[in-house]
């Protein structure tokens, strides 16, 4: 049919350009070559095998470990006219045979398989009837023992692929460090192919870390302040705290539902439905939540208490802005938090080697939260990559961050541990030492000792500011015992003997807005009244016919899609084909339906029921 990749992109998908690497990985594949592709969640990996399959003669297999995601996966290519399909364990054998029967007639261009089915003796018997285009294996990390999601299924993926020479293959994966990238091309036997690495970085999300003063108006304040109406998620480490947040979230006029590990299976389905549909505003959850979701219009993702590791804040963070449009990552720590995580890591099991792993992820994290320069840079390059800084999109970008020399200070607070004999906590401590003679200092007779009423000069908040940075940054360490006391370190004598000195930064007064939070975001176009209420209209219309046909809102149109329809109603189906995500199959399908809403007319989709609107199926045969 001789059609390039660019005119599949704009006809199926309705993009009118490329994202970074993508052209050049469906070439390498077209030209029957290997690739490894390794690039962030949501920056456009399936387009890098889909518009091959589509173009090639013969089926394109794509191996994915998640049913759910996969079913996703092809209802959305229906819905771009794509010739999809999927065989997995749950499907009804009679479902099984007619897609085969369709794949054999070369009916279909991409088919979807779990590993499982992959290595069964009928399929393999099945697949040397077929006329292949190539081999993609989504998640590739899947095949490593040192990634997180290890299936041994994936470890035999290669004897079925080596039984095909001449077919591309392509692995894919967002997550691998280096040795996780070395055993994917080993095991999969791509130590020839072709390398495409995307930069993790995701311009569109902004980096906002506050210290904690009153947690529950810090929210929000940030989400009325900024994300007015806005789906996001809200992470918290205890399911009564999910809980908590949700309802109170509710209470305040921001709707919200719980999502932990403790509900029950088909509550948490109903709470996740209602998040993707946008029934409620945001979802607060432990870090259960997230995986297998693919929700693009995620505007913020809020932590109210700290993330396990960087590792765990990137993937967190990530869920956010997927649809490429600007997005908040905005957390919130204390001195407390970083307390408790000390003291877990403290008691936690494990030989030498894996603490000292443990304790440097832990100091990454600290660090991060402390940080005084760009954090997109120093995010970056915890994960190996390099950035210049000073990305203008982060909070210490936005609003730079003033620093004191704190060496004094230090000494002074560090003194006051030792004193008092390594056994109290921060309150404490700050009361001795701006000489506040409380029942509990009266009664050590800490009114008595040298450092009592030293640092008169700064207030209480700031010796705490002190103690939490003097933690973060491993000057001190907590106590292992009941009480919450800090202890001295090696490294803390380096700083009581003037050999070190000691920066803090100056915490902002916290509560109102920052400057870096106040207005809207710099990259988010204002829209006016009537726009803002014709794109409620039509997602409206697209929730109405996403629920007749049981599938996510994103599936119909991105709101991305809706926001281009409302400012730029078109009236025609030639303008219709002009907005983002729209490609000849959608226009088809929904153009008659959204083109009267833009008109302002009443849409009634059960007027239509005759038409392919309302229900799914998979394109016909040509
Ligand atoms: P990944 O698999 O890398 O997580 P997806 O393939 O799911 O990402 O793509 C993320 C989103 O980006 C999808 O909504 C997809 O339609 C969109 N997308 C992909 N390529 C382009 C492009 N060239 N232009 C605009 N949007 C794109
Ligand atoms: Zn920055």
């Amino acid at each position: 049919m001789g059609a390039t990749p660019l005119e599949v992109l704009k006809e199926c998908f309705g993009y009118d350009r490329f994202r970074e690497n993508q052209q050049e990985v469906i070439q390498t594949v077209l030209d029957g070559s290997d690739a490894f592709v390794l690039m962030p969640t949501g920056s456009g990996k399936s387009i890098c095998f889909q518009i091959p399959a589509i173009l090639a003669e013969g089926v394109g297999l794509v191996v994915s470990p998640l049913i759910a995601l996969m079913e996703d996966q092809v209802k959305g290519l229906w819905q771009n006219g794509v010739r999809a399909a999927c065989l997995h364990s749950s499907l009804p054998s009679g479902e099984v045979q007619s897609v085969q029967r369709r794949t054999a007639a070369g009916a279909v261009d991409l088919l979807y398989v779990s590993p499982e089915r992959l290595l069964s003796d009928s399929f393999r018997r099945f697949l040397r009837r077929l006329h292949l285009a190539l081999f993609a294996i989504d998640e590739a990390h899947c095949v490593s023992q040192w990634g997180h999601d290890f299936r041994p299924e994936y470890l035999r993926l290669k004897e079925v692929t080596d039984t095909f020479p001449g077919i591309p293959k392509l692995a894919l994966t967002a997550t691998a460090d280096a040795v996780t990238r070395k055993d994917i091309l080993e095991k999969l036997g791509l130590n020839d192919a072709r390398q495409f690495i995307g930069s993790f970085d995701r311009p569109n999300i902004r980096y906002l870390v506050e210290v904690k003063h009153r947690e529950k108006s810090q929210l929000l304040h940030f989400i009325q302040s900024r994300h007015l109406g806005q789906a996001g998620i809200v992470y918290v480490r205890t399911r009564q705290r999910a809980e908590a947040f949700a309802s109170w979230l509710t209470e305040q006029g921001v709707p919200a539902a719980a999502y932990h590990a403790g509900m029950e299976a088909a509550a948490r389905f109903e709470h996740q439905r209602r998040f993707q549909e946008n029934d409620v505003q945001a979802i607060v959850a432990t870090i259960a939540f997230g995986m297998g979701i693919d929700k693009p219009d995620v505007r913020f993702v809020a932590h109210l208490d700290l993330p396990a590791s960087m590792e765990a804040y990137y993937q967190e963070t990530g869920r956010a802005g997927r649809d490429g449009r600007p997005a908040d990552a905005w957390m919130v720590y204390s001195l407390s938090d970083v307390v408790a995580m000390r003291r877990l890591f403290e008691r936690s099991e494990g030989g030498e080697a894996f603490k000292t792993v443990q304790r440097k992820k832990l100091d990454a994290l600290f660090g991060y939260c402390e940080a005084v320069s760009c954090r997109r840079k120093l995010l970056l390059g915890y994960f190996g990559e390099a950035h210049d800084g000073g990305c203008g999109a982060c909070g210490n970008c936005l609003q730079p961050v003033d620093t004191w020399d704190g060496t004094v200070a230090a000494q002074k607070a560090l003194s006051c541990v030792y004193r008092t004999g390594q056994r109290f906590g921060a309150a404490h401590l700050a009361n001795v030492l701006t000489g506040t003679e409380t029942a509990q200092v009266l009664r050590w007779r800490h009114h008595r000792i040298r450092t009592f009423g030293v640092g008169r000069e700064l207030d209480k908040k700031t010796w705490m500011s002190v103690y939490r940075q003097l933690l973060s940054a491993g000057l001190l360490s907590v106590e292992l015992g009941d009480l919450s006391g800090f202890r001295l370190v090696d490294a803390s004598w380096e700083v009581l003997k003037g050999e070190r000195s000691v920066f803090f930064r100056k915490d902002s007064a916290g509560g109102g807005p920052s400057r870096a939070q106040a207005g809207a975001s710099p990259l988010e176009e204002p829209v006016d009244e009537a726009s803002a209420q014709l794109f409620e209209a039509l997602r409206k219309l697209r929730l109405a016919i996403a629920r007749r046909q049981e599938v996510p809102p994103y599936v119909i149109f991105h709101d991305r899609s809706l926001k281009e329809m409302a400012v730029r109603r078109p009236s025609t189906p030639e303008a219709f084909l002009e907005i983002t995500g729209v490609g000849e199959s959608k226009a088809q399908r929904y153009g008659e339906l959204f083109l009267a809403c833009i008109r302002g007319e009443e849409v009634d989709i059960d007027g239509t029921a005759e038409g392919s609107a309302t229900r799914t199926v998979p394109p016909a045969a040509s």
